[in-house]
């Protein structure tokens, strides 16, 4: 009798994950009992958030790893999704995630679909030209000329909206398709945050440079369900902390190795409050 209540029991727990797992709840049960998070970062931002054969790094991993464990996940409990830029505020909308942390500009447009922690760094909007270009060396260059960024970034309506209206304008799913199209010289520049571009940069071993002039401030946010105010605010804490006991630094430090890029310390690191009111 005992047995076969197990059995039941065991079966009802089974059924119960399965559904679980199937339905977009922030903290759901594995089949082996573990609960996982899931976390949407990029796939295709060397330095920042990278899918390398089978393994993700970057900043933002690694922000994500801390904040992950801080709520009380280990990395095995972490199921990482790649969300590429335009696909963020759905994604969180429709709970495929539980929180993105992908170069993500907290403005107050998406502030209407979705909850924001941080900021946890702050980055500047550049451009990133091919090894030979001399004439592009600021935003005020780029009349007539032609331009590739992200579908969903904050990067592209930029230009056209405070520096030139005369751009043509390529818009790509991702950064890696950008660099491409500047590589083969179908766009003279890639637009987007400074950070992005240096790692890109440092990808293309030399034959890409940024300019290195930002012209904006990039805050960057977690992106939550709307209105989670509570798992903010454990966010904001957890961020504090990295940031106070130094693994802030050595995370950015780890991953900017190499690139030359040094993110302004006027700026950061930041003081993470947003999205707990
Ligand atoms: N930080 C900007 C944004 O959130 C550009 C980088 C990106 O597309 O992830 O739109």
């Amino acid at each position: 009798m005992k047995i076969l209540q197990n059995r039941i029991f065991r079966a009802i727990l089974a059924m119960l994950c399965t559904i679980c797992c199937v339905m977009p709840l922030t903290a759901c049960d594995r089949s082996d009992g573990k609960k996982v998070i899931r976390i949407g970062i990029k796939f295709d931002q060397p330095g920042i958030g990278f899918k390398k054969s089978g393994t993700y790094v970057g900043f933002d991993v690694d922000v994500a790893k801390y904040v992950a464990k801080k709520l009380g996940y280990s990395e095995d409990q972490i199921v990482w999704k790649e969300s590429p830029s335009k696909q963020r505020e759905t994604m969180l909308q429709n709970g495929d995630v539980d929180m993105i942390v992908a170069s993500y500009s907290i403005t107050d447009a998406r502030k209407k679909m979705v909850t924001f922690a941080g900021p946890y760094f702050i980055a500047g909007q550049d451009l990133l030209v091919r090894k030979d270009e001399h004439k592009v060396s600021g935003p005020n260059d780029l009349d007539g000329k032609r331009l590739c960024s992200v579908s969903g970034s904050t990067s592209a309506i930029a230009i056209k909206e405070r520096y030139s209206s005369k751009v043509q304008l390529m818009q790509q799913p991702g950064y890696a398709e950008c660099a491409t199209a500047l590589f083969s010289g179908i766009v003279d520049a890639v637009t987007t945050d400074d950070i992005i571009l240096a790692g890109l940069a440092t990808a293309s071993r030399g034959r890409l440079k940024l300019v290195n002039k930002p012209f904006t401030a990039e805050y960057y946010g977690i992106g939550i369900k709307k209105g989670n105010t509570g798992l903010a605010k454990k966010i904001n804490t957890a961020l504090k902390d990295m940031i106070r006991n130094g693994s802030w630094k050595r995370a950015l430090d780890d991953n900017l190795r190499g690139t030359g890029f040094k993110p302004n310390a006027k700026y950061n690191p930041p003081i993470p409050q947003e999205g707990e009111k």
